[in-house]
C-alpha cells in the first residue's frame, strides 16, 4: 500500500511539475488543522513531507493562521508549536489579521503564482482550493499524509490550454513580463500581416503551378509534350540552319 501511495503521488506531482511548472524546493502552506491532525496521528511532518513528495520542500505559513490558533487556546497549544516553526510567508493583513481559511485563499489568488501545496484539514480551504488551478492540495487521513489527485478544476485548465483556448500559467507570466515590448509586439504582428497578405496574392499563380505538377500523371504527359513539341521546333530551326548550310552545298554542286 505504502509503494501504490508514492506511486500515486509521484504521477500526481508530475502532473503539476509538467503543467504548472512547479519546482523543488515545493512551497507547502500549512494551518493549524493540519498541524493538530499532523499531532493526533503522531506524524513528523518535517520529516514526513520530504519523503512522502519525494523533494526538498518548504514548509511555511501566514501569520493569520498562527494568529487564530493563538486566539483558539490551550487545546491548539500544540498545533501552535508545530506552526510556527514554518516560515510565515508575507500576507496581505499584517495590520488586520482575518481566519487562517481566508488568508490561505488568498495567497494563492487566481492561478497560484507562486506554486504552493495547500496543507490543510479545513473544508473551508479545501473547497476553495478546488475551484483554483493548480494547487496540490494535501491532507492527512487515516494516520497517513494524502496529496490528492488534480480536481476538475485543474484538469479542465490543462485541456483548455491544449486546445490552445487558453494560456497557460507559465506563458501568462512570460506575457506579463513582457509587457514593456508589446507595443514592439504589436508593429510586428502588424508587418507580419501585412507579409501575409502580400503572400496571399502571390503565391496563388505558385499554388497552381504546385497543383499542375502535383496533378497526376496527365499533366507530366503534357510537359513531355512540350518538350517534344520544342524538340521538333529545335529540330525544325536545326533543318532550317541545315539549309543555310546546305544552300552553299547547292551552290558547290
Ligand atoms: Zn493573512
Amino acid at each position: 500500500m505504502g509503494l501504490k501511495r508514492q506511486k500515486i503521488a509521484k504521477k500526481t506531482i508530475s502532473f503539476y511539475k509538467y503543467n504548472f511548472s512547479f519546482r523543488q524546493p515545493f512551497q507547502i502552506l500549512i494551518d493549524g488543522t493540519f498541524c493538530q491532525m499532523a499531532l493526533k496521528n503522531k506524524i513528523q511532518i518535517k520529516e514526513q513531507m520530504p519523503k512522502y513528495l519525494m523533494g526538498e520542500v518548504q514548509l511555511c505559513t501566514t501569520n493569520c493562521a498562527l494568529k487564530e490558533l493563538e486566539t483558539l487556546g490551550k487545546e491548539l497549544y500544540g498545533a501552535r508549536i508545530i506552526l510556527q516553526k514554518f516560515q510565515s510567508r508575507r500576507c496581505a493583513h499584517l495590520k488586520d489579521p482575518v481566519p487562517a481559511s481566508e488568508c490561505l485563499l488568498s495567497m494563492l489568488g487566481e492561478t497560484n503564482p507562486h506554486n504552493y501545496f495547500v496543507a490543510t484539514q479545513d473544508h473551508t480551504v479545501t473547497a476553495g482550493v478546488k475551484k483554483i488551478p493548480g494547487v496540490p492540495l494535501l491532507y492527512i487521513i487515516l494516520n497517513t499524509i494524502v496529496l490528492d489527485k488534480p480536481c476538475q478544476t485543474s484538469l479542465d485548465h490543462v485541456k483548455a490550454v491544449s486546445l490552445g483556448e487558453m494560456v497557460s500559467v507559465a506563458q501568462q507570466q512570460s506575457i506579463r513580463s513582457l509587457k514593456e515590448d508589446k507595443g514592439i509586439a504589436q508593429k510586428d504582428g502588424e508587418r507580419r500581416g501585412k507579409k501575409r497578405k502580400r503572400k496571399q496574392s502571390n503565391p496563388n499563380p505558385l499554388s497552381c503551378l504546385k497543383k499542375k505538377k502535383k496533378g497526376g500523371p496527365t499533366p507530366p504527359k503534357n510537359t513531355e509534350q512540350g518538350e517534344k513539341k520544342k524538340r521538333v521546333r529545335n529540330k525544325k530551326q536545326k533543318t532550317e540552319g541545315g539549309d543555310n548550310l546546305s544552300a552553299p552545298v547547292v551552290t558547290n554542286a
